[in-house]
């Protein structure tokens, strides 16, 4: 599929997820009966809260979405080599970062009282967004992630030039819709 194809089947995933008429996936299976080919059509980047899981908010069956999670969508290096590994050797091209309303994770970092033990979910978001706004501190989450994708794959958007899309989202918790963010 081309990046805009993808994005325009999340996009109709997401209305479908929005107005409750999601459709019912079946199992990825191959015709011959081995292994199905791993063949995601995106990367998605997201927050681990349960209200917002990728294959539900994109109404996508199983093989379609390569999903890689952290509370906050915060990305370590072995996050960063999964989006890696999902680019170059599986060849999911489109790669979303999907925030969301109410992010208990930009929360907490916009909090003075937190515990030791979530530090390294809060940390780097603290350094990303400096807002005192929670909305505007999860887009500036979700835009700053998108710019580190770009820096991490600097390399491989520049040997495949336009097949490569990089999109911001943010999740409605209230009504299920997600917004694109313009660039
Ligand atoms: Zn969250």
């Amino acid at each position: 599929m081309r990046p805009d194809d993808v994005l325009n089947s999340l996009r109709e995933g997401n209305e479908r997820f929005a107005s409750g008429a999601m459709v019912r996936h079946e199992r990825v299976t191959d015709p011959a009966g081995g292994i199905p080919v791993h063949k995601p059509k995106a990367v998605v980047i997201a927050c681990s809260d349960a209200r917002v899981p990728p294959e539900a908010v994109f109404d996508q069956g199983p093989g379609e979405l390569f999903v890689v999670r952290c509370a906050g969508h915060v990305m370590e290096p072995a996050s960063w080599a999964s989006v890696w590994f999902a680019v170059e050797v599986v060849g999911a091209h489109t790669i979303v970062v999907l925030g969301h309303e109410g992010c208990a994770a930009v929360e907490a970092a916009m909090s003075s009282n937190t515990p030791d033990a979530f530090g390294a979910v809060i940390g780097p978001i603290r350094a990303r967004t400096g807002h005192t706004d929670v909305t505007c501190a999860i887009e500036a989450n979700v835009r700053v992630t998108v710019h580190e994708v770009e820096a991490h794959l600097r390399e491989t958007i520049e040997r495949l030039g336009g097949e490569v899309q990089i999109a911001g989202a943010i999740c409605s918790l209230k009504t299920g819709k997600v917004e694109w963010l313009e660039e």
